[in-house]
Parts: structure tokens; C-alpha cells; sequence
């Protein structure tokens, strides 16, 4: 996920253009801001390439997804399915409006798996949120059909799979509403960013009024505005767009060359029979910014990450990953005695001990990851395809 890797001129050059007006608000003072728009130009320039009605830009993908879960009328007692292989940030989204995460299971493909999800199923179920993982997609027709059968919604949590395709639409513009994340690891970053996107036109109304204390942003008055409804400060600054709008244009550039050096490091790594590769649902629409398979059991797939690491390539064990995995959200378990949450929801809330996801933990404890770096070439992704078959063949 290596949007900072490729920084270069052109994103000091767009945020010299933001500082020398010295309007780094993206709405209003028109008269001094020299026609800069930089949030709205990567938004155009968003819409454009992954063809969507609309995009809206928030100050991070945790508000991005907050924003669509309450453009989604996602509230009290609603219950949103996910996966318990995602970022904290899902999860916390969810309980921030007042409704219940739901873990459903993962399958070979590390994102929902559709059989569980139906199960989980309830009167109360409002949303199914994917979450396209490490650049590779949940299987959307058969979401897409869940969700017609029991009439939920769909959101994607895309924010790892900016630029990733699933039958040549664009992950994140599949569902009622997508979002991605522009944070500082991500394919594109602007340091800190989102964006929120959908084809409906009432969701993306209330998406942008929400994010901005509920103005109406029609008129030129900032004080005149309306408020259409209550809604907080998620905005971008027109400086993080600005470095945005620099990076947006270098990511056909990027996926082209993360597909490059997974395609090689695959190749090479198939001799091993060990070796499982992660299920991707349309392999040509990965964005490739991971290398992820399984080996046959746990033992063997900690040991392989510490050596891998310790032999200086990065290696990601999610299993153990405290931001990543369920298992590591213990945490959580103190909001049953938290006073900011209604006691329906508190009661409703799961014992992270007690949740059984022997399936999700099978497949996890298993799986390992490589994050690909812009800096490599195919002659470094060769070195180290071959230094991990060495380690496997040990
Ligand atoms: C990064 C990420 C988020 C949250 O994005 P931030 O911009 O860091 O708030 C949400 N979901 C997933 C799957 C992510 O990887």
C-alpha cells in the first residue's frame, strides 16, 4: 500500500498552489482562493475514473464509512454484517452510530464468506459491509444477491482496494455506497483522507451535509446556509486534497506495477507445494499491493513469518495482528459497562472470548502476507521469491 513511496514534485507542487492562496478551507472564500477547488477537482477526477455518480471526500475512511452507515439511516437496534478480518475502524464505525456489528466468517478469499452472512441474518439486519481486503475483492454477485433476497443494503469497505476492479466495475462502486481511504499507507494517500461514494443522489446530498455540521452548501454565504441535518466536522483540508489530486494520477502507474512484481513473485513461489495462494474472486481486477497464501497449519505459518522477517522482507502473520483480526479487540468488551452506549446495544454486544469463528480462525492462523514495495523491481522480487522458498524448503 505504498502511495508515499512515489512522492515526488508534483505533490509539492499542488500544495504550493493550495499555501500560496492560504486558503486551505475547501468551501467558500471564493474571491480569495485563485479558482484553487482542490477537493472538488479529485473528487471530478475520482468520479471519472471509477465511473460513479458521486464522490464525496471526508477527513479519514473511519469517517467516510461513519458518513455512509448514517446516509444509510444505520441507527439503534440495526444490525451491520462484517468480517472479522478488516481494520478496528469497521467495527468502531458501526458502534459509533448506535447499531450492532455482526461478525460473519471469511472464506479462501479472506473476505466475507456468503453462506455465513446469510446466516447471520436477523430482523434486524440493515447493511452487509465486504470488506475488499489487501487489494483483493469480496464476492460481490453473491452478496449482491443476499442483499436483494432479504432487501439489505450493501456498503464496501474498500479503503484497501482503491483502483481494484470485480468484472470490470470498480470496487466501492458496486454496493449502495463505497468508501476508500487515503490514510498514510494506503495506494493513494493524502496524509490523512476519504472519500465516500455511491450512484444515489439523496445518499450523496446527505453524505456531504453531514460531514459539514449539516450545511446545505447551496449559496455563497457560509452563514447562510441551511441545515438540511445534524452532522459533524468529518472535511477534508484542501491541502490533503491537493496531495490527493497528485497521487490520483499516478495510480495507474501503481497498480501496473504491483500486478508486475506479484506476477513474479507468484510465478516463482507455485514451485512450492505448499503454498496456497489467496482465492481472488477476478484476479485481474487485484490491485496487488499483497502477496497473501496459506500453508497447511499454524506452526508452520508463524514460524515461516518469523523467518521471512528476520531475513529482512516484510511479512505480515494478521492472525496476531492487534489492528487486523478479531482476536486482538478485547478491548471492545469494555463498552459493555460504557455509559455512552444505550443498554440494548451494550447487552447485544458479543464477548470477544465467546465468539466462535472457528472457521475465519482456521483460515487466519494460516495466512501470510507480503506487502509489495513501488521500490522493488522484478529483479528484487526474484531475490526474495527465492530467499521463501528457501525458508519453506528448510
Ligand atoms: C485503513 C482502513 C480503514 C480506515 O481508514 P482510515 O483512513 O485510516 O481512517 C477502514 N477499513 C479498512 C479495511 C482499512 O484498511
Amino acid at each position: 500500500m505504498p502511495g508515499f513511496e512515489c512522492f515526488d514534485k508534483e505533490e509539492k507542487m499542488q500544495l504550493e498552489e493550495v499555501m500560496d492562496t492560504g486558503i486551505l478551507m475547501r468551501y467558500n472564500f471564493d474571491s480569495l482562493r485563485k479558482n484553487h477547488w482542490k477537493a472538488n477537482e479529485l473528487e471530478t477526477a475520482i468520479a471519472e475514473k471509477v465511473q460513479v455518480q458521486h464522490v464525496h471526500l471526508t477527513s479519514s475512511g473511519t469517517t467516510a464509512l461513519i458518513t455512509a452507515l448514517k446516509a444509510l439511516g444505520v441507527g439503534a437496534e440495526d444490525e451491520v454484517i462484517l468480517p472479522p478480518f478488516t481494520f478496528v475502524a469497521s467495527y468502531e464505525a458501526v458502534l459509533f452510530c448506535g447499531a450492532i456489528p455482526v461478525f460473519a466468517d471469511i472464506d479462501d478469499s479472506l473476505t466475507l464468506c456468503p453462506k455465513s452472512v446469510e446466516h447471520k441474518i436477523t430482523s434486524k439486519t440493515k447493511v452487509i459491509m465486504p470488506v475488499h481486503m489487501c487489494g483483493g475483492m469480496a464476492d460481490m454477485e453473491s452478496i449482491i444477491a443476499i442483499a436483494r433476497k432479504y432487501h439489505l443494503y450493501i456498503l464496501e469497505d474498500a479503503c484497501q482496494s482503491t483502483g481494484a476492479t470485480y468484472r470490470k466495475k470498480y470496487l466501492g462502486t458496486i454496493g449502495h455506497m463505497g468508501c476508500f481511504s487515503f490514510d498514510f499507507v494506503k495506494t493513494i494517500t493524502c496524509g490523512e483522507g476519504g472519500a465516500v461514494l455511491t450512484n444515489d443522489e439523496n445518499l450523496y446530498q446527505y453524505s456531504h451535509a453531514f460531514s459539514d455540521h449539516g450545511h446545505d452548501h447551496i449559496g455563497l454565504d457560509r452563514g447562510l446556509e441551511n441545515h438540511p441535518c445534524v452532522g459533524l466536522n468529518f472535511r477534508i483540508s484542501e491541502l490533503h486534497a491537493a496531495i490527493g489530486l497528485a497521487q490520483w494520477k499516478k495510480l495507474g502507474h501503481i497498480l501496473e506495477k504491483q500486478r508486475k512484481l506479484k506476477a513474479n513473485l507468484k510465478e516463482i513461489l507455485s514451485n512450492n507445494s505448499n503454498i496456497q495462494f489467496r482465492k481472488i474472486h477476478d484476479e485481474k481486477g487485484d490491485n496487488a499491493s499483497f502477496l497473501t497464501f496459506n500453508l497447511p497449519d499454524e506452526n508452520l505459518a508463524r514460524s515461516t513469518s518469523q523467518l521471512i522477517k528476520e531475513s529482512n522482507i516484510p511479512c505480515a502473520y494478521w492472525y496476531d495482528n492487534n489492528w487486523h483480526y478479531y482476536k486482538g479487540w478485547k478491548h471492545f468488551d469494555d463498552l459493555k459497562k460504557d455509559k455512552s452506549l444505550y443498554e440494548e446495544q451494550r447487552s447485544k454486544l458479543p464477548h470477544f472470548n465467546d465468539l466462535d469463528l472457528t472457521k475465519s480462525d482456521q483460515i487466519m492462523s494460516c495466512t501470510l502476507s507480503i506487502p509489495l514495495s513501488l521500490k522493488w523491481d522484478e529483479s528484487i522480487t526474484t531475490e526474495i521469491a527465492q530467499k521463501i522458498l528457501a525458508i519453506l524448503n528448510r
